[in-house]
């Protein structure tokens, strides 16, 4: 009998065609979901197959998000600001490329080994599962690329649940980690999003049986919602970080490293200068240098006008969170060149910006007459978050003395604050420095779960 090579042709292509349909509704192959449960369900299985690849594998998976958040640091910054309408987007291009770069890997994994008379017994970081991650408006993209790469390392998968107001550029990195994910054989959804974030979303990922650690960057708000949960959590939360300089400082040093800090991305990272506290013999001085490092100093009426209009209603006016010192001082009338990157103003010990995070790049200066007022009134300012410090000083015993007093996570000597973060500093980046939970600055082995195993009277090899 003769074959009807059409007929045949017609019915190889139909039976195509339904495999590829089936395949692709059994396959997630999606970066972002609208709901909750839909990518929780994906993570969970991302998980598990990712759970099957070695080690040398998940630094392959690891090596291409890097590259594909290099690769797009500038566009994400740009997108960043423009959705947000905060920070700058050079300062951001510098977040991202650090994220990308020195954010530790899976060399972060150690193992625990012990040896004696009844064998041998190793502890290892193992993965958690699923995690979800609430991520800041003020430092959208660096958190991002930065919990990717620190859970996934720990072998995690994630799903992210962005703030509402920078949805759209979160989502997007999102989008270009899952891609260099699946393009480095890594599985689909292994990284993920929410679509329409919100209060709600989050809290249904809370909720979902199938998360099983929560890392939350953000205020105080979201950090008690999720020590709320019944889960592990991670908190992350805000910071107010006072600098001091003492008598003993290099004060022009001093000086351009703290409008480097203040003004880094207009003031909204949480690690960075949000107060000086200045000794009184040496404070005219550092005054007197930061006009020649790009700041304006405010005088007189011109304070008390700022004051008012930053946070005259007794909160932080948030139009002007993250804005250019420019924008806020034609706010009360006063114009200056975009060169400049930040305003300062001497204030008294009890005004309000001393003891509220400002998160933008106005820096009020207290002088006081003594290292141990200064000290005082720091740890006062710092308000018990535990987040960050820095001093400028030569004396050892100054800077120890205050160092145990703040009991901050991180404490900055002689630098810009974000050296704290690696930046200019020793040690890995992170963005998500969790104080109230006391894991400090994450990496990789913050995402993981101890796990023993013992092997008794058996490989004690001396
Ligand atoms: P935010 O607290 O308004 O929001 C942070 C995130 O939490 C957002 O995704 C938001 O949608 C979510 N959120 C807020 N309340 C929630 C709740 N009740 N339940 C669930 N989710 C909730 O903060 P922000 O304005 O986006 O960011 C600025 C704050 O974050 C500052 O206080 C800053 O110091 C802090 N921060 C801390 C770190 C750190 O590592 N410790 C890093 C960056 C920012």
């Amino acid at each position: 009998m003769a074959v009807d090579e059409k007929f045949v042709s017609i019915v190889a292509k139909k039976i195509l065609e339904e495999i590829e349909a089936k395949s692709k509704n059994t396959r997630s192959d999606k970066a972002i979901y609208e709901n909750v449960d839909d990518a929780v369900e994906a993570a969970g299985r991302a998980q598990k197959r990712f759970a099957l690849l070695d080690l040398e594998k998940r630094e392959q998976i690891i090596k291409s998000i890097r590259e594909a958040c290099l690769n797009n640091a500038r566009i994400l910054a740009e997108m960043a600001v423009e959705e947000t309408r905060m920070g700058r987007v050079e300062d951001k291009v510098v977040k991202n490329i650090l994220a990308a770069q020195k954010t530790p890997g899976t060399e972060d994994l150690m193992t625990t080994a012990w040896t004696g008379d009844h064998g041998l017994t190793l502890v290892e970081m193992a993965p958690f599962g699923v995690i979800a991650a609430i991520t800041p408006v003020t430092n959208p993209i660096a958190s991002v690329i930065n919990n990717s790469i620190s859970m996934i390392a720990a072998g995690n998968a994630v799903v992210f649940n962005p703030h509402p107001k920078a949805k759209n550029c979160c989502n997007k990195t999102v989008e270009i980690i899952h891609s260099a994910i699946t393009k480095a054989g890594g599985p689909d959804s292994l990284v993920c999003s929410i679509s329409e974030p919100t209060i709600e979303t989050a809290g249904r990922l809370f909720a979902h049986p199938g998360v099983h650690l929560i890392s939350a960057t953000g205020g105080p708000g979201v950090v008690k919602a999720a020590l709320s949960s019944g889960k592990k959590a991670i908190g992350a939360g805000a910071g107010n970080p006072p600098v001091v300089v003492d008598e003993t400082a290099d004060f022009v040093k001093a000086a351009h490293d703290i409008v480097c800090g203040a003004s880094f991305d207009n003031n909204l990272p949480c690690i960075v200068e949000k107060e000086l506290i200045a000794v009184e013999s040496i404070a005219e001085k550092l005054m007197g240098r930061f006009s020649r490092e790009g700041a304006y100093i405010l005088r007189g009426k011109d304070i008390d006008a700022l004051t008012e209009r930053i946070i005259g209603s007794g909160e932080i006016d948030k139009e002007l969170i993250g804005k250019d010192a420019a924008a806020i001082l034609r706010e009360i009338g006063i114009d200056v060149g975009p060169d400049v990157r930040l305003a300062v103003m001497e204030v008294g010990p009890d005004h309000p910006l001393v003891y509220h995070e400002q998160l933008m790049p106005v820096l009020p200066v207290v002088k006081v007459p003594t290292v141990e007022d200064a000290i005082e009134l720091a740890v006062r300012a710092e308000g018990g978050n535990k987040h960050t410090a820095v001093m400028h000083s030569k004396n050892v015993d100054n800077m120890t003395n205050f160092a145990r007093r703040i009991q901050t996570t991180i404490f900055v000597k002689n630098a810009p604050s974000y050296a704290g973060i690696g930046m200019g500093g020793e040690g890995f980046a992170t963005f998500t420095i969790a104080g109230p939970t006391g894991e400090g600055v994450t990496s990789a082995r913050t995402f993981t779960r101890q796990r023993r195993c013992v092997l008794v009277d058996g490989f004690r090899i001396v």
